[in-house]
């Protein structure tokens, strides 16, 4: 089976694979000898199908699939795979990095130290900033990620909500020590909210400009899924204002940031890192390949996506 990568993955399993071809920028064609595509954030939509007419499988490199059309892939039998697991931990220690780093402003902290100001004495409020422990964290979107994020929030007393379509059941609630909102009273609740839903046409701007300003004063908002599930520009407006604070990891046209965040000292910024450990990418390697290695032997593919 030949694949086509747009990139040579990280770890040894990559190597398993015999027959790939590379290629940079924009995928052209027609190449009928391709059979599988193994990408990551690309865009494949119903013109780049037609540049394959064999093509059995898109193999995406990460959980999120939000760049591949899956409906336009079935109309054409074409299969498509992602990797989710893998990278749960890591995410979840990334949210975790964001918190800790716009809350207790380390970031702050660091460039008052490098530039020979360190500014805080024990009566200074210059620094003071907002506990983490036994903060109010709200959830939204309990699924993988977000479960994770819970479990090491719950090593910080924190009190945790959460939101999805499907409320979980009471005994799951108890079990995970999680109490369900919904997400605008979710959103006015919570001393901090951390996003971990899907990209889809459901959640895509769903944090817009009102459910923004349902946030309280001082609140912290995180972003570890995708850019595009909130309306950038405000968000922007509200950091620029100083009345929240934010840990961001993905932004809507990445690698563009909007530029007034450079500035501000409310704002945490990470260029896109939550899979970003050695370990976890080698696993997403893993996950990638024995997906295409199932697609070339005719088994069943392990990791399947389908057209919501
Ligand atoms: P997951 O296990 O599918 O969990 C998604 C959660 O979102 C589920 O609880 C789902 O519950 C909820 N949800 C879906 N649509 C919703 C809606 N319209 N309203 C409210 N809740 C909704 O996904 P995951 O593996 O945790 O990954 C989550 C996302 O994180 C990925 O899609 C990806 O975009 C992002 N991510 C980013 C990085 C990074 O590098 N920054 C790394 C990994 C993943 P219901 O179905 O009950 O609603």
């Amino acid at each position: 089976m030949k694949i086509l990568a747009s990139r040579q993955f990280p770890g040894p399993a990559w190597d398993e694979l015999e027959d790939v071809d590379y290629y940079h920028g924009p995928l052209a064609g027609p190449r009928p000898d391709i059979e599988a595509l193994a990408v990551v954030g690309e865009a494949i939509d119903d013109r780049t199908l037609e540049l394959f007419p064999n093509l059995r499988l898109v193999a995406n490199y990460g959980v999120g699939y939000d760049g591949i059309d899956v409906a336009a892939c079935a109309a054409r039998g074409v299969a498509v795979t992602n990797t989710p697991g893998v990278l749960d931990a890591a995410t979840a220690d990334l949210t975790l990095a964001l918190i800790l780093a716009t809350r207790r402003r380390v970031v702050e902290g660091d460039a008052f130290v490098r530039s020979g100001r360190w500014g805080t004495d024990w009566a200074s409020t210059t620094l003071l900033a907002q506990e983490v422990t036994g903060a109010t964290l709200g959830i939204v979107g309990l699924g993988r990620i977000g479960m994770a994020v819970a479990r090491r929030a719950r090593g910080f007393d924190m009190r945790l909500l959460y939101t999805k379509r499907e409320r979980l059941s009471e005994a799951e609630e108890r079990e995970l020590g999680v109490e369900y909102r919904l997400l605008d009273d979710l959103l006015r609740e919570a001393d901090i909210v951390t996003i971990h839903v899907p990209l889809t046409s459901e959640t895509e701007l769903h944090l817009d400009e009102r459910r923004l300003g349902l946030l309280s004063d001082g609140a912290c908002f995180v972003n570890t899924a995708r850019g595009a599930i909130v309306d950038e520009e405000a968000l922007a407006r509200e950091l620029v204002a100083g009345r929240i604070r934010a840990g961001l990891d993905v932004f809507t046209d990445e690698p563009g940031v909007p530029p007034e965040l450079l500035e501000l000292p409310n704002v945490v910024l990470t260029p896109h890192l939550g899979s970003a450990t050695r370990e976890t990418r080698e696993a997403m390697t893993r996950v990638l390949v024995g997906n295409l290695q199932a697609a070339e032997a005719g088994r069943t593919l392990p990791n399947p996506v389908y057209p919501s």
